[in-house]
């Protein structure tokens, strides 16, 4: 998963692109990147590099972005490696001059890749947007009018380009443009602010809350399957170029979005709160709620969870579980050992609200399990009496092809496994999911991808998911 943005209208649009991505660090932490479109120079200005935005950007970096296009990319790598040639914004001089971020993964890079490279393409990172580029840019005719080259091109990435991915461009010195996938799995958001000049810049960005931070009023999502693009001056044209049913990525509401964010007009932090309600009313059907003396929280995105669950359980929330903010979020880091590092060194007790409590623990999701068992072996080592876990996530069975990392149904601790196995591998003394209907009552829609709760893919699988062995 990554954060994307684009600004264009501003003097200086790479100020504007970097407080963004400050915004959107929880979306990746791996890496960061920013490039500018020097209209007047005839030249893209590019700086990225590995670590978090306020490491890789300097005031002095920022100054040698100049332009009033620019876009940028915060990086958490699911496909290609953390090194520098895998880094985003990628940009290519031919035919016009374009530069992309974007935010996904292709399900079918390998065979994307096999009849370019039958033919002696060599490829510069083993990043996925890469493909996209280059899909892009080969079917990019200069001669047509912009906007038409653009749908012909976007519509080329359609016809090959398998997965779900959002992108923001810049196309030469002709403006910004935007597109997501045909069924419109990862986010993507338009915003205009009016400026002190009278004039308007527009936005496109992976979140509300990073768009809104900078003054921007939200206009819309970007559809599935719509390209947008936005000239210097003038008017922004639109196109859906397909009629592919919308599924949003449901885990985008659940665990990653900003709580302060909204997608496709649903709030993240009202979806989190009535996923706990729901999720409580489950435990009230299958349990006793009796048996816990306090609702605890995984901080921070499981917080309005824990408060919808606790009012409706009538059991006092907690916060017994501090995060120590300088560590990053153990998810999305790369390696079990880091993970279970980041575990250790993210959370610390506050004893007195859980020494002899049955506690409640509650998390978004249950991805593989080492964080659960960490956090629960920690509360116990504080002096809880039992601990038992609830998860606002319906177990996940299967792999995420499309941008998140859930990649081997050998890690998945819920693939294959029964409730009483689960609990026993994290020593939990009771487990509850929310049920798929609730999730569909949480986000106030029927139709998302849910193919890792399901198995039921929106785009084909090939093999293997990004980083499992063959
Ligand atoms: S498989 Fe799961 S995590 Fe991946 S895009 Fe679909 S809903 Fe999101």
């Amino acid at each position: 998963m990554c954060g994307i943005v684009g600004v264009i209208g501003p003097q200086f649009a790479s100020r504007d692109v970097y407080q963004a991505l400050l915004m959107l660090q929880h979306r990746g932490q791996d890496s960061a990147g920013i490039l500018s479109v020097d209209a007047t120079r005839g030249q893209f200005h590019l700086h990225k590099a590995l670590g978090q935005v306020a490491n890789v950007f300097t005031a002095d970096r920022i100054a040698n972005l100049p332009g009033d296009c620019a876009i940028g990319h915060t990086r958490y790598s699911t496909i290609g490696a953390v090194r520098e040639g895998d880094l985003q914004p990628m940009a290519i001089s031919h035919p016009t001059g374009v530069a992309m971020v974007h935010n996904g993964n292709l399900s079918n890079q390998d065979d994307l890749r096999s009849a370019p490279k039958a033919k002696g393409r060599m490829y510069l990172s083993g990043n996925d947007l890469e493909d996209i580029l280059h899909s892009f840019a080969d079917s990019y005719d200069p001669k047509a009018a912009t906007f038409e080259g653009l749908v012909r091109s976007v519509k080329t990435v359609f016809d090959h380009a398998e997965g779900g991915y959002a992108v923001v461009g810049a196309l030469g010195n002709e403006g910004l443009f935007g597109f997501r996938d045909p069924h419109g799995i990862r986010p993507l958001l338009l915003a205009t602010r009016k400026e002190a000049d009278g004039t308007r810049s527009v936005a496109l960005g992976s979140e509300t809350g990073a768009l809104k931070f900078l003054g921007f009023e939200i206009e819309r999502d970007i559809k599935a399957g719509e390209v947008i693009f936005i000239p210097r001056n003038g008017e922004w044209k639109t196109a859906v170029l397909t009629d592919r049913k919308p599924l949003p990525c449901q885990f985008e509401w659940v665990y990653f979005s900003s709580a302060d964010s909204s997608l496709e007009g649903r709030n993240v932090y009202e979806a989190r709160l009535r996923l706990g309600a729901l999720l409580a009313g489950k435990i009230l059907k299958e349990s006793d709620p009796n048996r816990f003396d306090v609702v605890v929280s995984v901080p921070d995105t499981s917080r309005p969870a824990a408060i919808g669950l606790s009012e409706r359980l009538h059991i006092p929330l907690r916060e017994a579980l501090i995060k120590n903010r300088y560590v990053q979020r153990s998810f999305i880091l790369s390696g079990s050992a880091s993970r279970s590092l980041a575990v250790k060194n993210k959370f610390s007790v506050v004893d007195e609200l859980v020494v002899g409590k049955r506690v409640l623990l509650v998390d978004d999701s249950i991805v593989r399990g080492t964080t659960s068992l960490k956090i629960i072996e920690l509360l116990k080592q504080h002096g809880a009496k039992e601990v038992s876990l609830a998860s606002t996530c319906p177990p996940i069975l299967h792999p995420c092809f499309y941008g998140i990392a859930f990649p081997t149904h050998e890690e998945l601790i819920a693939s294959g496994r029964t409730l009483p196995q689960i609990a026993k591998e994290i020593r939990a003394d009771g487990i509850f999911y929310t049920d798929l209907n609730d999730l569909k009552d949480a986000l106030g829609r029927d139709d998302f991808c849910d193919a890792c709760l399901t198995g039921n893919y929106p785009y084909p699988v090939h093999g293997n998911a990004p980083g499992e062995n063959s």
